[in-house]
Protein backbone atom coordinates (compact mmCIF):
# COMPACT_ATOMS: atom_id res chain seq x y z
CA UNK A 1 0.00 0.00 0.00
CA UNK A 2 1.37 3.42 -1.03
CA UNK A 3 2.62 5.51 1.80
CA UNK A 4 -0.19 8.16 1.79
CA UNK A 5 -3.30 5.52 0.49
CA UNK A 6 -6.75 7.06 2.44
CA UNK A 7 -4.56 10.21 3.62
CA UNK A 8 -6.23 13.42 2.07
CA UNK A 9 -3.82 16.73 3.02
CA UNK A 10 -3.87 20.04 1.96
CA UNK A 11 -0.87 21.67 0.73
CA UNK A 12 -1.06 25.61 0.70
CA UNK A 13 1.22 27.32 -2.12
CA UNK A 14 0.84 24.49 -4.00
CA UNK A 15 0.72 26.41 -7.28
CA UNK A 16 4.77 26.49 -7.60
CA UNK A 17 8.29 25.00 -6.35
CA UNK A 18 8.35 23.51 -2.85
CA UNK A 19 4.21 23.53 -2.65
CA UNK A 20 3.82 22.17 -5.90
CA UNK A 21 6.85 19.66 -5.16
CA UNK A 22 5.31 18.08 -2.10
CA UNK A 23 1.70 18.00 -3.56
CA UNK A 24 3.11 16.14 -6.99
CA UNK A 25 4.83 13.60 -3.85
CA UNK A 26 1.88 13.07 -1.65
CA UNK A 27 -0.68 12.13 -4.61
CA UNK A 28 2.28 10.21 -6.12
CA UNK A 29 2.56 8.19 -2.65
CA UNK A 30 -1.51 8.05 -2.64
CA UNK A 31 -2.49 11.16 -0.81
CA UNK A 32 -6.08 12.75 -1.78
CA UNK A 33 -4.85 16.87 -2.18
CA UNK A 34 -5.98 20.14 -2.15
CA UNK A 35 -3.73 22.35 -4.17
CA UNK A 36 -4.15 25.89 -3.28
CA UNK A 37 -2.40 29.42 -4.65
CA UNK A 38 -3.71 32.97 -6.62
CA UNK A 39 -2.83 31.75 -9.72
CA UNK A 40 -5.23 29.32 -11.87
CA UNK A 41 -3.07 29.37 -14.56
CA UNK A 42 -0.07 27.69 -12.40
CA UNK A 43 -2.21 25.23 -10.31
CA UNK A 44 -3.20 23.84 -13.89
CA UNK A 45 0.47 23.11 -13.88
CA UNK A 46 0.26 21.81 -10.79
CA UNK A 47 -2.35 19.19 -11.72
CA UNK A 48 -1.07 18.61 -15.28
CA UNK A 49 2.20 17.28 -13.33
CA UNK A 50 0.62 15.52 -10.41
CA UNK A 51 -1.00 13.57 -13.54
CA UNK A 52 1.91 12.64 -15.07
CA UNK A 53 3.05 11.01 -12.02
CA UNK A 54 0.13 8.93 -11.63
CA UNK A 55 -2.40 10.95 -9.54
CA UNK A 56 -5.90 10.83 -10.40
CA UNK A 57 -8.22 13.68 -10.95
CA UNK A 58 -11.00 12.68 -8.96
CA UNK A 59 -8.46 12.54 -5.63
CA UNK A 60 -7.17 16.60 -6.38
CA UNK A 61 -9.32 19.58 -5.22
CA UNK A 62 -8.26 22.86 -6.54
CA UNK A 63 -8.62 26.29 -4.56
CA UNK A 64 -7.63 29.42 -6.09
CA UNK A 65 -7.38 32.30 -4.14
CA UNK A 66 -5.76 34.72 -1.28
CA UNK A 67 -4.09 32.64 2.05
CA UNK A 68 -4.70 35.94 3.62
CA UNK A 69 -7.64 36.05 2.86
CA UNK A 70 -10.53 34.80 5.54
CA UNK A 71 -12.78 33.53 2.58
CA UNK A 72 -9.98 31.80 1.03
CA UNK A 73 -9.44 29.75 4.24
CA UNK A 74 -12.64 28.73 5.25
CA UNK A 75 -13.35 27.81 1.21
CA UNK A 76 -10.08 25.68 1.44
CA UNK A 77 -11.43 23.74 4.43
CA UNK A 78 -14.69 23.33 3.43
CA UNK A 79 -13.78 22.71 0.37
CA UNK A 80 -11.31 19.94 1.19
CA UNK A 81 -14.09 18.15 3.76
CA UNK A 82 -17.00 17.91 0.90
CA UNK A 83 -15.07 16.26 -1.41
CA UNK A 84 -12.62 14.26 0.38
CA UNK A 85 -14.60 14.10 3.99
CA UNK A 86 -11.87 14.60 6.48
CA UNK A 87 -8.41 16.12 6.49
CA UNK A 88 -5.41 14.12 7.48
CA UNK A 89 -1.80 16.36 6.77
CA UNK A 90 -1.92 20.48 6.58
CA UNK A 91 1.39 21.72 4.82
CA UNK A 92 1.57 25.83 5.72
CA UNK A 93 3.86 26.21 2.96
CA UNK A 94 2.64 29.37 1.24
CA UNK A 95 4.91 31.83 1.72
CA UNK A 96 7.27 35.24 0.56
CA UNK A 97 9.58 37.95 1.05
CA UNK A 98 8.48 41.28 -0.34
CA UNK A 99 10.56 44.01 -1.47
CA UNK A 100 10.14 47.29 -0.71
CA UNK A 101 9.44 48.96 -4.07
CA UNK A 102 11.98 51.62 -3.33
CA UNK A 103 14.55 49.33 -2.89
CA UNK A 104 15.15 50.36 0.74
CA UNK A 105 16.01 47.24 2.67
CA UNK A 106 16.35 46.52 6.53
CA UNK A 107 14.36 48.44 9.04
CA UNK A 108 13.86 51.75 7.08
CA UNK A 109 11.56 50.37 4.90
CA UNK A 110 8.14 50.97 4.74
CA UNK A 111 5.99 49.97 7.42
CA UNK A 112 3.23 48.31 5.27
CA UNK A 113 5.70 45.82 3.98
CA UNK A 114 5.97 44.51 7.97
CA UNK A 115 2.23 44.29 8.10
CA UNK A 116 2.10 42.25 4.75
CA UNK A 117 4.95 40.11 5.34
CA UNK A 118 3.18 38.77 9.00
CA UNK A 119 0.11 38.75 7.27
CA UNK A 120 0.86 36.18 4.21
CA UNK A 121 3.84 34.23 6.50
CA UNK A 122 2.46 33.79 9.74
CA UNK A 123 -1.10 35.49 10.52
CA UNK A 124 -2.19 33.35 7.64
CA UNK A 125 -1.07 30.03 9.15
CA UNK A 126 -2.47 30.84 12.67
CA UNK A 127 -5.78 31.47 11.04
CA UNK A 128 -5.83 28.38 8.62
CA UNK A 129 -4.55 26.17 11.86
CA UNK A 130 -7.59 27.61 13.59
CA UNK A 131 -9.79 26.58 10.95
CA UNK A 132 -8.42 22.51 10.89
CA UNK A 133 -7.74 22.06 14.54
CA UNK A 134 -10.99 20.53 14.99
CA UNK A 135 -10.74 18.41 11.74
CA UNK A 136 -6.80 17.34 12.49
CA UNK A 137 -7.72 16.55 15.83
CA UNK A 138 -10.64 13.95 14.45
CA UNK A 139 -8.27 12.30 12.25
CA UNK A 140 -5.12 12.46 14.68
CA UNK A 141 -3.26 14.58 11.63
CA UNK A 142 -0.06 16.21 10.94
CA UNK A 143 0.97 19.98 10.41
CA UNK A 144 3.99 20.61 8.74
CA UNK A 145 5.23 24.58 8.26
CA UNK A 146 7.62 25.38 5.63
CA UNK A 147 9.92 28.25 7.33
CA UNK A 148 13.92 29.84 6.75
CA UNK A 149 17.14 29.61 7.93
CA UNK A 150 15.99 33.59 7.33
CA UNK A 151 14.01 32.86 10.77
CA UNK A 152 17.48 32.84 12.18
CA UNK A 153 20.19 32.83 14.49
CA UNK A 154 21.87 34.64 12.30
CA UNK A 155 20.39 37.62 10.59
CA UNK A 156 19.58 38.29 7.26
CA UNK A 157 19.38 42.09 6.74
CA UNK A 158 18.29 41.94 3.48
CA UNK A 159 14.98 39.91 4.92
CA UNK A 160 14.62 41.18 7.86
CA UNK A 161 10.47 41.53 8.22
CA UNK A 162 10.35 37.86 6.44
CA UNK A 163 13.18 36.60 9.27
CA UNK A 164 11.01 37.74 11.92
CA UNK A 165 7.81 36.31 10.54
CA UNK A 166 9.20 33.32 10.03
CA UNK A 167 10.73 33.09 13.74
CA UNK A 168 7.29 33.57 14.87
CA UNK A 169 6.32 30.81 12.81
CA UNK A 170 8.98 28.54 14.21
CA UNK A 171 7.97 29.46 18.08
CA UNK A 172 4.35 28.65 16.59
CA UNK A 173 5.69 25.07 15.41
CA UNK A 174 7.30 24.86 19.06
CA UNK A 175 3.88 25.98 20.87
CA UNK A 176 1.29 24.20 18.39
CA UNK A 177 3.21 21.07 19.09
CA UNK A 178 2.55 20.52 22.78
CA UNK A 179 -0.41 21.94 22.27
CA UNK A 180 -2.06 19.51 19.96
CA UNK A 181 0.37 16.55 20.43
CA UNK A 182 -2.22 16.10 23.78
CA UNK A 183 -4.53 15.35 21.03
CA UNK A 184 -2.77 12.89 19.02
CA UNK A 185 -1.59 15.62 16.23
CA UNK A 186 2.20 16.24 15.81
CA UNK A 187 3.53 19.45 14.11
CA UNK A 188 6.60 20.00 13.26
CA UNK A 189 8.47 22.38 10.68
CA UNK A 190 11.49 22.20 7.65
CA UNK A 191 13.68 25.54 7.55
CA UNK A 192 15.43 25.37 3.78
CA UNK A 193 18.19 27.75 2.60
CA UNK A 194 18.35 28.51 -0.93
CA UNK A 195 16.16 26.33 -3.42
CA UNK A 196 15.87 27.11 -6.58
CA UNK A 197 12.14 27.75 -6.86
CA UNK A 198 10.14 31.32 -7.93
CA UNK A 199 11.09 32.75 -4.73
CA UNK A 200 13.51 35.16 -5.98
CA UNK A 201 11.18 36.27 -9.27
CA UNK A 202 8.15 36.37 -5.98
CA UNK A 203 10.82 39.00 -4.30
CA UNK A 204 10.99 41.10 -7.57
CA UNK A 205 14.07 39.77 -9.76
CA UNK A 206 13.66 39.37 -13.39
CA UNK A 207 14.41 35.32 -14.07
CA UNK A 208 17.67 35.99 -14.97
CA UNK A 209 18.64 37.83 -12.03
CA UNK A 210 17.15 35.44 -9.72
CA UNK A 211 19.14 32.52 -11.34
CA UNK A 212 22.32 35.00 -11.69
CA UNK A 213 21.91 35.18 -7.85
CA UNK A 214 21.56 31.60 -7.25
CA UNK A 215 24.78 30.89 -9.57
CA UNK A 216 26.66 33.21 -7.65
CA UNK A 217 25.58 31.88 -4.28
CA UNK A 218 26.13 28.34 -4.82
CA UNK A 219 29.96 28.66 -6.47
CA UNK A 220 30.63 30.79 -3.15
CA UNK A 221 31.37 27.70 -0.65
CA UNK A 222 31.19 30.27 2.60
CA UNK A 223 27.35 31.23 0.89
CA UNK A 224 26.39 26.95 0.48
CA UNK A 225 28.78 24.60 1.20
CA UNK A 226 26.87 21.89 -0.93
CA UNK A 227 28.14 24.19 -3.74
CA UNK A 228 24.52 24.35 -5.51
CA UNK A 229 21.07 25.17 -4.12
CA UNK A 230 18.58 23.05 -2.94
CA UNK A 231 15.81 21.54 -5.30
CA UNK A 232 11.89 21.72 -4.43
CA UNK A 233 12.04 18.00 -4.19
CA UNK A 234 14.33 18.21 -1.68
CA UNK A 235 12.11 19.53 1.11
CA UNK A 236 9.06 17.88 -0.60
CA UNK A 237 10.50 14.43 0.62
CA UNK A 238 11.73 16.08 3.84
CA UNK A 239 7.97 17.32 4.30
CA UNK A 240 6.66 13.76 2.69
CA UNK A 241 8.82 12.44 6.02
CA UNK A 242 7.41 14.55 9.03
CA UNK A 243 4.35 14.16 7.38
CA UNK A 244 4.73 10.60 8.12
CA UNK A 245 3.45 9.13 11.19
CA UNK A 246 5.63 5.70 10.52
CA UNK A 247 8.81 7.64 9.97
CA UNK A 248 8.64 10.24 12.41
CA UNK A 249 6.25 9.46 14.87
CA UNK A 250 8.57 10.80 17.52
CA UNK A 251 9.78 13.95 16.41
CA UNK A 252 7.40 16.82 17.50
CA UNK A 253 7.49 20.97 17.41
CA UNK A 254 10.54 20.30 15.52
CA UNK A 255 12.66 22.92 12.68
CA UNK A 256 14.75 20.76 10.60
CA UNK A 257 17.36 22.67 8.67
CA UNK A 258 17.70 21.42 4.96
CA UNK A 259 20.08 24.10 3.47
CA UNK A 260 22.95 22.58 2.09
CA UNK A 261 25.43 23.95 4.80
CA UNK A 262 24.77 27.32 4.24
CA UNK A 263 23.92 28.01 8.54
CA UNK A 264 27.01 26.51 9.53
CA UNK A 265 28.84 28.66 7.08
CA UNK A 266 30.78 31.34 9.51
CA UNK A 267 33.26 33.42 6.95
CA UNK A 268 36.06 33.80 9.71
CA UNK A 269 37.02 29.81 9.50
CA UNK A 270 36.57 29.95 5.47
CA UNK A 271 39.29 32.69 5.14
CA UNK A 272 42.53 31.05 4.28
CA UNK A 273 45.07 32.73 6.89
CA UNK A 274 48.04 31.60 5.23
CA UNK A 275 47.83 34.50 2.04
CA UNK A 276 47.19 37.30 5.17
CA UNK A 277 50.08 36.39 7.46
P1 LIG B 1 7.51 30.08 -4.83
O1 LIG B 1 7.41 31.54 -5.07
O2 LIG B 1 7.92 29.20 -5.95
O3 LIG B 1 6.12 29.54 -4.23
C1 LIG B 1 5.38 30.28 -3.30
C2 LIG B 1 3.95 29.76 -3.26
O4 LIG B 1 3.21 30.52 -2.30
C3 LIG B 1 3.26 29.88 -4.60
O5 LIG B 1 2.49 28.74 -4.84
C4 LIG B 1 2.36 31.10 -4.41
O6 LIG B 1 1.19 30.98 -5.18
C5 LIG B 1 2.01 30.99 -2.93
N1 LIG B 1 1.58 32.27 -2.39
C6 LIG B 1 2.31 33.39 -2.20
N2 LIG B 1 1.54 34.38 -1.73
C7 LIG B 1 0.27 33.87 -1.61
C8 LIG B 1 -0.97 34.40 -1.18
N3 LIG B 1 -1.10 35.66 -0.76
N4 LIG B 1 -2.05 33.59 -1.20
C9 LIG B 1 -1.94 32.31 -1.63
N5 LIG B 1 -0.79 31.74 -2.03
C10 LIG B 1 0.30 32.52 -2.03
O7 LIG B 1 8.52 29.93 -3.61
P2 LIG B 1 8.96 28.65 -2.75
O8 LIG B 1 8.40 27.41 -3.27
O9 LIG B 1 10.42 28.76 -2.58
O10 LIG B 1 8.29 29.03 -1.35
C11 LIG B 1 7.62 28.08 -0.54
C12 LIG B 1 7.94 28.34 0.90
O11 LIG B 1 9.32 28.09 1.12
C13 LIG B 1 7.68 29.77 1.38
O12 LIG B 1 7.07 29.74 2.64
C14 LIG B 1 9.07 30.36 1.47
O13 LIG B 1 9.13 31.40 2.43
C15 LIG B 1 9.86 29.14 1.90
N6 LIG B 1 11.31 29.22 1.67
C16 LIG B 1 11.82 29.29 0.40
C17 LIG B 1 13.18 29.37 0.21
C18 LIG B 1 13.81 29.44 -1.15
O14 LIG B 1 15.03 29.74 -1.24
N7 LIG B 1 13.09 29.17 -2.22
C19 LIG B 1 14.12 29.38 1.36
C20 LIG B 1 13.48 29.26 2.64
C21 LIG B 1 12.11 29.19 2.76
P3 LIG B 1 0.59 32.12 -6.16
O15 LIG B 1 1.74 32.88 -6.72
O16 LIG B 1 -0.19 31.32 -7.17
O17 LIG B 1 -0.28 32.91 -5.28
Amino acid sequence: MARFSNKVAIVTGSSSGIGRSTAVLLAREGAKVTVTGRSSEKLRDTVDEILKNGGKSEDINIVVGDLTESECQDDLVKSTLERFGKIDILVNNAGAAFADPSGVIGIATNINLFDDMLKLNLRSVVELVQKCRSHLIASKGDIVNVSSIAAGPQPFVYYTFYGIAKAGLDQLTRSLAIELIAHGVRVNSVSPGLISTGFLTAVGMPNKMARKTENYYASHRDCIPAGRPGTPEEIATLIAFLADKNSSGFIIGQSIVIDGGTSLALAMPSHDLSKAL
